[in-house]
């Protein structure tokens, strides 16, 4: 995991890495594309995951595509990627992707998706009635049991009490959580991409629950 206001997971596989988000800009994934390296050498970057194309997650994308990654993303992204990675740059000096005069590439999902080899699984689920974002994706460590998510559960510092007047984020969470119940994802703990309130931490399936009130 790769810490920072934003958080990402550069999944290791055994050929390839796979990361989880672009995020804020170019410069801000260049560096997580570096330290993804250093962390794993000698692997190519082949996938990055988008969880929804909200500017703060997708603005690196370029910087990915310039590394060689497929683009993922839900296939209700298309028309606004297609348009994003048509429209002719005159960004000068060019950035990466120009430079690299590669073509970007882009798998889109439906309900799911699964990347898998010998050593590693990581699936995809598509969020339906997202508030937040309709087009959300989470991507789930069936191992670890870990579920990473962008903007679904923004966590609270440890301990923080629920919310007094739980609004529309709080309907959004419970969305989340019955979201998962659906899915029949067993998991116990949730990486948000947003870093909790009061610093970096181990948050899990209680957090979330006890946030929207709820006991099972
Ligand atoms: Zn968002
Ligand atoms: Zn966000």
């Amino acid at each position: 995991m790769i810490t920072g206001g934003y958080r990402t997971i550069a999944a290791e596989f055994k050929d390839y890495i796979v990361l989880i988000d672009a995020p804020q800009n170019q410069a801000a994934t260049s560096a997580i594309i570096a330290e993804a390296k250093r962390v794993i050498p000698n692997k190519p970057i082949r996938y990055v995951i988008t969880t929804h194309a909200h500017f703060d997650h997708v603005g690196g994308l370029r910087a990915a595509a310039a590394e060689g990654a497929t683009i993922i993303a839900h296939e209700m992204d298309k028309p606004l990627y297609e348009k994003w990675f048509s429209n002719p740059r005159t960004l000068f000096p060019p950035d990466a992707l120009s430079k690299s005069g590669k073509r970007p590439s882009f798998e889109y999902m439906g309900d799911r998706k699964t990347l898998k080899d010998d050593t590693r699984t990581i699936e995809m689920y598509h969020i339906r009635g997202a508030l937040h974002s309709e087009d959300m994706i989470v991507v789930y460590f069936p191992k670890e049991k870990i579920v990473f998510e962008a903007d679904a559960f923004n966590a609270p510092a440890a301990n923080a009490a629920p919310p007094a007047n739980p609004g529309a984020q709080i309907a959004f969470q419970r969305r989340f959580a019955s979201e998962l119940d659906r899915l029949k994802i067993d998991y116990t703990h949730i990486v948000p991409a947003h870093q909790p309130a009061g610093g970096d931490r181990d948050v899990t399936k209680e957090d979330l629950f006890r946030n929207i009130g709820r006991t099972n």
